[in-house]
């Protein structure tokens, strides 16, 4: 399979208080050295608790958030040293889908207009038929009905709305998205046909999606492949199959633990995981993970773990990884 994006060592640390970065100086390391590579038509899903780091990993590929360091290449280019010009030609092959569709969309712009933007602003498209045509027909694919179109958005459901926030990611025919908790917003009714949409129209355009998500069924429904993050590293990476049947990192193992088992005959089991989530201000030394870690050794608290692949595809970040 082809790649279409590499990350390499890429970091984003948020300064504490007024002023800007500086050594010594405390600061935030929301993304902390995250390297992974992405291929064409694949799913990538990101999973981790809340403040793990996987939304700001999300919009610093995009350079929503400027990063601090590393590399981000797309399509053979390291994107992090185009300028803004080139940057805007390349918005429009990468977009993002956000967690809240009402709050992305313009109120007083209807769904014509939201969607008929970024291609007149790209210079895709000029008003007219073609331009309508356009858009009528983006609109059906998305399971919107066209005739719709006059509508602002606070005339349509929540899944609606998802489904305008798609169709506008995919006007441009992007070759890749983020998406930040889709779902998270919807009923879990509506949550299963937005992923099948998202999934059918992958396949016919062959996109390929970070999926970033709390929720570890959904991400196991989308994904080919799943990442786990723990403050601001990916301490795991392998294919969906393989990491739910054999996570080999403890906090990996401790959130798979937690999900709960839907068959009534089994019971239930919540295993919460030990420890109260540590900030990201003052990490931990050695292995992130130390403090709650149940296997955690000596060498954990003094020597940072390096990613290490156990087996073809699988990633693991933790000095015992694979004896698991
Ligand atoms: Fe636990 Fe040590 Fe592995 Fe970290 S490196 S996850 S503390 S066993
Ligand atoms: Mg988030």
């Amino acid at each position: 399979k082809k790649k279409i994006l590499e990350v390499r060592d890429l970091k984003k640390h948020f300064p504490l208080g007024k002023g800007k970065l500086a050594e010594g100086k405390p600061c935030v390391k929301a993304v902390d050295g995250v390297s992974f590579d992405l291929y064409e038509g694949e799913t990538l899903g990101l999973v981790g608790e809340s403040g793990c780091g996987k939304s700001t990993l999300g919009r610093t590929i995009l350079r929503l958030h400027e990063p601090t360091s590393g590399e981000v290449i797309f399509e053979g280019e390291d994107i992090l040293h185009k300028n803004r010009k080139e940057m805007r030609k390349l918005r429009e092959k990468m977009q993002f889908i956000f967690q809240d569709p009402y709050s992305s969309l313009n109120p007083r712009m209807n769904v014509f207009n939201i969607l008929s933007e970024p291609l007149i602003a790209h210079g895709i498209y000029k008003r007219g038929p073609e331009l309508e045509e356009y858009i009528k027909n983006l609109m059906e694919k998305c399971g919107l009905p066209s005739y719709y179109c006059y509508r602002y958005p606070h005339q349509f459901s929540g899944g609606q709305r998802q489904r305008i926030g798609i169709a506008r990611s995919l006007a441009l025919s992007p070759k890749f998205i983020i998406c930040d908790e889709p779902v998270s917003a919807l009923d879990v009714s509506i949550q299963s046909q937005i992923i099948n949409l998202m999934k059918d129209l992958q396949e016919e355009n062959n996109i390929s999606y970070i999926f970033i998500s709390h929720d570890l069924s959904v991400v196991k429904h989308i994904s080919d492949r799943v990442g786990v993050m723990y403050l601001g590293s990916m301490v795991e990476l392998a294919d969906k199959d393989e990491i739910y049947a054999n996570p080999q990192h403890p906090y990996t193992k401790a959130l798979m633990s937690a999900i709960p088992i839907p068959d009534p005959k089994k019971k239930t089991q919540m295993h919460a995981i030990e420890g109260e989530i540590p900030s990201n201000v003052n990490t931990p030394s050695g292995c992130k993970f130390h403090p709650r870690c149940p296997f955690a050794k000596d060498i954990c608290k003094t020597k940072e773990p390096e990613a290490r692949e156990i087996k073809p595809g699988h990633m693991v970040k933790c000095h015992f990884g694979g004896e698991f």
